[in-house]
């Protein structure tokens, strides 16, 4: 059971609501900062008896989990915004592209003129890669995000970058990495996830291929809870059954679904669920329909040469090509402006009724 206080409530008001449940047995944990939470355990108690005394907001006999991450608790869509672009409600959808990994600088800066030219609002590209196996590409490091920030200096676009150890928050930080990416392996490694709620910037979310849309939003609620409510989703596709012929399966339905129990963003990336680039584009026009309010795609400069992921890169010329797919199906409207994402892209109602 979660007992929510309202954001007024006093000092006393706790006491007397810990006091309450301590009478009747049960033994609550105060969770902080940014409302608080307290989390029931250990005895039957009523939710009326808690719901009318002073300071609660509301109690939730069997919350799913997540409660800061749940619509129920923010009937709002929330819009995270990055160096002035914004993610989620009805702004049209961004578009993030970049490499898979940061190679070198002539590649990153390529690579990043490839998915500017093409719309993106925001590069990617991995200075730390957690690969399959240990004598793949690790990315490079610190190197890797003083490129990643040279090349927002001189392009003026906001960097989204994978964190894959919890012990290189600081360099993140020093370096000024605009948006934190949690990747897939790392979605229930819970203290990145507390971490990245103390990181004071925005965290992009990939969700696990083997886990629940619930067990992702759980996810979510960890960095929430913290102190971090800037957390974009991203749907990056699930285990496949072995008759599915791609990487892994984008799961369409998690995107309304999320939409739906959650007020949070949710983008999807195609290129790693498709592990092919022939199929990118078709992916990434079913996530947009779907509702999805982002997509991250991987563009390289030269796939072929590609460290990691070159099967699936987009190429300079079919990364606008896919801009002009999705514009020609009306995702996008004519004439886009040049180099600002997705602007005025269709905005699907979701809403459930
Ligand atoms: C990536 O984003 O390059 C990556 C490794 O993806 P994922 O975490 O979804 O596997
Ligand atoms: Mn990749």
């Amino acid at each position: 059971m979660l007992v929510i206080l309202k954001p007024d409530a006093t000092a006393e008001d706790l006491e007397r609501v810990l006091g309450r449940i301590e009478s009747l047995g049960g033994a609550a944990e105060v969770h902080r900062p940014r409302q608080i939470l307290l989390a029931v355990r250990g005895a039957d108690i009523n939710p009326q008896t808690l719901v009318a005394m002073s300071g609660v907001e509301t109690v939730q006999p069997s919350a799913p989990g997540y409660w800061l991450a749940s619509r129920r608790a923010h009937p709002e869509d929330t819009v995270v915004r990055v160096r002035g672009r914004s993610v989620g409600g009805d702004h049209p959808p961004v578009l993030i592209a970049g490499p898979c990994a940061v190679e070198t600088e002539d590649q990153l800066m390529r690579s990043a003129e490839a998915a500017l030219e093409a719309g993106a609002q925001m590069l990617r590209g991995g200075a730390y890669k957690p690969r399959t196996s240990p004598y793949s590409f690790q990315g490079l490091g610190e190197e890797g995000l003083a490129m990643l920030a040279r090349v927002r200096e001189r392009l003026g676009v906001p960097i989204v970058t994978e964190m894959r150890d919890a012990a290189t928050l600081e360099l993140f930080q020093q370096y000024d990495m605009d948006v934190i990416q949690i990747g897939a392996r790392n979605m229930q490694n819970y203290e990145i996830l507390r971490r990245a709620g103390k990181a004071g910037r925005p965290v992009l979310l990939k969700r696990g291929p083997a886990t629940s849309v619930e067990e992702w939003l759980m996810a979510a609620e960890y960095v929430l809870l913290a102190g971090n409510p800037d957390v974009i989703l991203c749907e990056r596709g699930v285990l496949p059954p072995a008759s599915v012929a791609t990487r892994y399966q984008l799961d369409i339905a998690a995107i309304p679904i999320v939409r739906r129990l959650s007020h949070l963003p949710v983008i999807a990336d195609p290129s790693h669920a498709a592990g092919a680039r022939d199929l990118v584009v078709p992916l990434a026009q079913a996530a947009i329909a779907a509702g999805a309010q982002g997509l991250l795609v991987e563009v390289h400069a030269e796939p072929c040469q590609a460290l990691c992921d070159g099967r699936q890169a987009l190429e300079p010329g079919q990364a606008r090509a896919l801009m002009e797919n999705l514009r020609r199906h009306g995702y996008v409207p004519e004439p886009a402006p040049a180099a600002s994402g997705l602007v005025g892209a269709r905005v699907i109602d979701w809403r459930p009724s």
